[in-house]
Parts: C-alpha cells; structure tokens; sequence
C-alpha cells in the first residue's frame, strides 16, 4: 500500500515538473507572442516580385527567449525559419532579454522591480547559473542561436564579421533560404555591471549591444526609468570599449539624456533597433524627432516597430506609414526595420507576411530605390561597413 502511494505521488510529481516544463513555457509564449487575427493581406503582383527581389533585413528580434522549435512552421509566435523564409528575410538580428520588470510600461519602473525573466529561466529549465547572472542569460540565448546554426547550416547562418556578410551573399546567390543571424543584447545590465563582460560577450558572438532595456541600469537612464539621466561614468566606460570592439550600439529604449550623451562621443554611427517616430506617433516609447535627425546625420539607422506603442497600430499599413513619415524626416538612407518580434507585443501579422508591408510602400508612392534601402539595403550596407572586418 505505501509503496503505492509513494508510487502516485512520485508519478504526480513527475507530470507536475513535465508540465511545468514543457506546457508551461509553451502557454506564455502563446500568451504573449499573439497576432491580431487577421485575413489574408491583398497583395499585388508588381508588389509580390518587388518583394521577391529585395534583401530584407530586421533589426530587432526576441526569439530565443520562449522554448519554441524555431525549426518549424509553429502556430504561434512571429519568428521561426520556415517563417522567415516565407517572408524573404535576409537578416534578422536576434536580440537577448535578460530583465524585465514586473508591471512594466513605457513611462516608469523601478530598478529593483521583480523580474519577470528569472520565473521563466527558471521554468524553461534553463541553466542554474543563468537563474541569478544576467550576462550567463544573454550568452545562453546566444548559444541556443549558434547550435540552431550549426544543426541547420543550409538554413541559418552566423554573421559575426565583414568577411562573414561576402561568404553569406555568395551562398545566398545559390541558396535563398539561407539567413543570416546576427546576436545582439537588449539592454547592458547583462554586463552584470562589470565591463570585462564586454570582451566576453563579444567572444561569445555579439555583434550589437543595446545600452537599456525598461529600467535605469550601472549605465544610465532608461527612457522608461525613474532618474531620466545621461550616461553615467561607467556608462562612457562601455560605449567607448563598445566602439573600440566594433560592437554595433543600439540606443534603444535609453533616456533622452543618455542618447545625447552617446551622440557627443560616439565616432561610429548608432542603431535605434526597434522604435516609432514620435511625430508620427507620439508615444512615451518614442525619443524626440530632433534626436531621430541628430542620429541619422551622423550616419545613423532608424528602426521602425510593427507594434502600437511604437507607431500606434499594428498592420502593415500603419509600418508603411510610420516608414513614409520618415523618408520625409531622416531621409531614405537612415531608415531600416526593427518589428520586435516574439518581443511581447502583439503584430497584426507575423515575419511570413512582410510582403505586405511592401505593397503598401508601393501603394503610399514610395519608390522602387526606396523601398529596396528601407526594406533591408541599409541595414545590410550598415554591417557592410560597421561590422570587424574579419580574418576568413
Ligand atoms: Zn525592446
């Protein structure tokens, strides 16, 4: 009799860790990862093969958070290969989350806020070292992203250098599936506030680092932190060994303050990986247009989101148009896409349907030339030039 129940409930634990294992993590990604349901998009012929043609690239990409096979077509989430091929990516950078703040919002949130991340390290079941060190949580995605490259060669590629982007256009001539990946932090609190994790995380693959995420951190003020200050002694510290490294600098979601801070010393032009342009849209998610020219005249690329606190809707309309509005504010040359995918927003589509952002380019008279730059020529003339050149 004992030894049956002993039996029953080891059984019960088993199922309870199973489900918490694998159908837990599952659930939440499905929760947050939505799309607006949605008909199929019209899109026209000449848009179609336009958009067969062009290199499209994105800037912003949160993937490898959730325990989602990206291997396969899922039925949930914005991003997997089959996914990306449909859509005709190119090159999809792949941000790393390490913290987010419980109850966060655009406007304030405190440093010491509960953490959303460690309850879902911890329930993906990942490494006990990543459950208390935010850089063994950026590294571990990193990782995940580099064994989904090497298991699947003809379908992901790592681009790490100058070198890496020639060998990756010439397999791309005979291979159009192929994409390439790049790795990117969003938010330096992965530094774990210790700036040898710079080196460390480049050695490991990263390619752009973001300076914050909702809160303020060791660097400076977020955009949606209490303290609204710029770069803090330590912050100048990491954006100068950032620059150094050649490390792409992403000033997303960082204070006013901190973006002019960055702008008076940077020597390398900066990335705005995922935003809205606030006369498009204004929006607390969003810096000052002024700040938007400042960025793009010092050679700059301006990201534009797919989500409603960015650009105040979700469709492919509302993309095309927050993309026209900057044609006319920061030029055609300093214009890329950052959809934050699989980021917790809610798209009014997924990376399968990016054709129709194309049509509707088309549709709000912006030119063929355009439409190539924006659509991925400017982020890949971008890593072209700003990436380390490479020894292969
Ligand atoms: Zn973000």
């Amino acid at each position: 009799m004992i030894k049956r129940i002993i039996y029953i409930l080891f059984s019960i634990l088993i199922v309870s860790i199973l489900v918490a294992r694998i159908y837990l993590p599952a659930q939440v990604d499905r929760q947050m990862n939505p799309v607006t349901a949605h008909a199929p998009f019209k899109i026209s012929d000449g848009a179609r093969e336009l958009h067969q043609d062009l290199i499209i690239g994105d800037w912003h990409a949160d993937s490898f958070l959730w325990s989602r096979d990206l291997t396969t077509d899922n039925d949930h989430g914005h991003v997997d290969i089959p996914k990306l091929q449909q859509g005709n990516v190119a090159l999809q950078m792949f941000t790393t989350v390490t913290k987010s703040p419980s109850g966060q919002n655009y406007e304030k949130n405190e440093t010491d806020a509960r953490d959303n991340i460690t309850a879902l390290a911890i329930a993906q079941g990942w490494p006990i070292k990543t459950w208390r060190s935010l850089a063994e949580r950026a590294i571990f995605q990193a990782k995940k992203i580099k064994k989904l490259s090497q298991e699947n060669p003809n379908d992901l590629m790592i681009i790490k250098s100058q070198n890496d982007v020639k060998n990756f256009l010439e397999q791309r001539k005979s291979n159009k599936d192929l994409i390439g990946g790049l790795i990117g932090t969003e938010g330096s609190h992965a530094l774990d506030g210790d700036i040898k994790n710079v080196q460390r995380l480049y050695e490991e693959g990263f390619r752009m680092m973001s300076l914050h995420h909702f809160f303020d951190n060791k660097l400076g003020g977020s955009l949606h932190g209490t303290s609204g200050q710029g770069l803090s002694e330590f912050g100048y510290e990491v954006v100068n060994l950032i620059e150094d490294l050649e490390i792409i600098l992403d000033v997303s979601h960082s204070s006013q303050n901190v973006v002019k801070d960055v702008l008076k010393i940077s020597s390398r032009p900066l990335v705005v990986s995922h935003t809205g342009f606030n006369g498009h849209c204004k929006s607390a998610r969003n810096i000052d247009d002024s700040l938007m020219q400042s960025i793009a005249k010092k050679g700059g690329l301006i990201a534009i989101g797919y989500w409603d606190g960015a650009i105040c809707n979700n469709t492919p309309k509302a993309v095309a148009e927050a993309l026209v509005y900057g044609i006319d504010l920061v030029g055609e040359d300093h214009l890329s896409l950052g959809s934050d995918f699989d980021g917790t927003i809610t798209p009014g589509f997924d990376t399968s349907e990016l054709a129709a952002i194309t049509d509707w380019l088309l549709k709000l008279g912006a030119t063929e030339e355009q439409i190539r730059k924006i659509m991925g020529e400017n982020m890949l003339r971008f890593i072209q030039k700003y990436l380390p050149k490479g020894n292969n």
